[in-house]
């Protein structure tokens, strides 16, 4: 049974993850009329509430808690939020200690906060929607190490020429590559290549990316990664660059045909319904307009390797790949040198029997 959060349960999320400014309607679950309310943005934010719901259903069963008592769940989950933004710099321990919660319940905190799934022991059996593959954090780790390890970046960030960017569109890489795009619900994930499905992971949840960066636009530029976490922010170059690699290289807002394929995986795939709205005043600064990337640059440069140097698909292109080795070209070559010297030698019997016939012709020519 799913158990989505009721609208007044949403503003108050909104209210403790993003410090959403709310009105006195928003609060008491009326309709707002309020200009400029944050709680106006609640009904953005569907594919985020759906997984919320499902996290907090992960959780109920893995401690085997009756969902009917997740209202209580979410007033120990936002004592935890609380202490991870006022302190990022404390470990794991220290979380659960200061805001008297168990380790699995600074985990889940986690997880709404950040959408990365994390686990506080190896091994730990959190039944998670399918594929989600959680992180360890260890109990004496600082939750801002835990993100930096969880979430690391290249050493200099990479820009993509237009002709680049161009070739890793969605719609060319399914032509070229025949990769699809799958969404995930894992912020590590975006743009991981599975190459098992043939598919390309991307994380959908735009509406909350916009949300963090609304929340971190105050900073000044390049600030650090624990300036954003006090704020209750994931790193803001990451959000930058996760909605870029979206609407800048995989689909293109301009483009007619890339429209159309984020509907269809809209309609199809759970993709969040914002990922098709272009927007960027709100959330972004003017100096942050091309800022590269430096969260994406291992995986961007695996999608172009991928583009550059498919790998074979179907038997014929494995057969060949498999026996591609110096060994097997030495075989390869000695074959094509007995394959010839056979022919030299036919070749020599047949103009002997010529030669032969020729000779006949000429010792016993025929008088018509
Ligand atoms: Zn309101």
């Amino acid at each position: 049974m799913r158990k989505e959060p009721t609208k007044v349960d949403q503003v108050r999320l909104g209210q403790k993850i993003w410090a959403w400014n709310l009105c006195e309607q928003c609060l008491h679950g009326r309709i707002c009329e309020k200009f400029g309310c944050d709680g106006k943005r609640a009904k953005n934010l569907t594919r985020y509430w759906t997984f919320h719901a499902n996290a907090v259903i992960d959780y109920m069963s893995m401690t085997g808690k009756c969902l009917a008592r997740s209202f209580e769940l979410h007033e120990t989950i936002f004592r935890a939020m609380g202490v991870l933004q006022e302190q990022p710099s404390l470990a794991r321990e220290e979380v659960a200690e200061r805001a008297g919660v168990k380790p699995a319940e600074v985990d889940l905190a986690v997880r709404l906060m950040t959408m990365i799934p994390c686990s506080y022991e190896t091994g730990c059996f959190i039944i998670m929607e399918q594929g989600t593959n959680p992180i360890f954090w260890g109990p004496t780790t600082r939750f801002d190490q835990f993100l930096e390890q969880a979430l690391p970046t290249v050493d200099t960030p990479i820009k993509l020429s237009a002709q680049q960017a161009s070739a890793l569109m969605a719609r060319k890489l399914r032509k070229k590559i025949d990769f699809r795009i799958r969404p995930t619900n894992d912020l590590r994930e975006h743009l991981r290549l599975d190459r098992g499905r043939r598919a390309i992971l991307v994380f959908h949840h735009t509406a909350f990316l916009k949300e963090h960066l609304r929340l971190s636009k105050v900073l000044p530029p390049n600030s650090s990664v624990q300036d954003c976490l006090r704020l209750g922010a994931i790193p803001r170059q990451l959000a930058l660059e996760y909605l870029d690699s979206i609407h800048k290289i995989l689909f293109p807002l301009a483009d007619r045909t890339s429209r159309r394929m984020l509907n269809d995986h809209i309609r199809n795939h759970a993709f969040d319904h914002d990922i098709i709205k272009f927007e960027s005043a709100s959330f972004r600064n003017p100096e942050e307009r091309d800022c590269g990337y430096s969260y994406l640059g291992k995986q961007l440069k695996e999608l172009l390797d991928e583009v550059e140097h498919p790998l074979p698909r179907g038997r014929v292109g494995k057969f060949i790949q498999r026996n591609s080795d110096s060994r097997h070209m030495m075989l390869a070559t000695l074959a094509g040198v007995a394959f010839a010297i056979l022919l030299g030698f036919l070749s020599l019997i047949v103009s002997s029997v010529q030669a032969w016939i020729a000779w006949q012709q000429w010792k016993h020519p025929v008088n018509n």
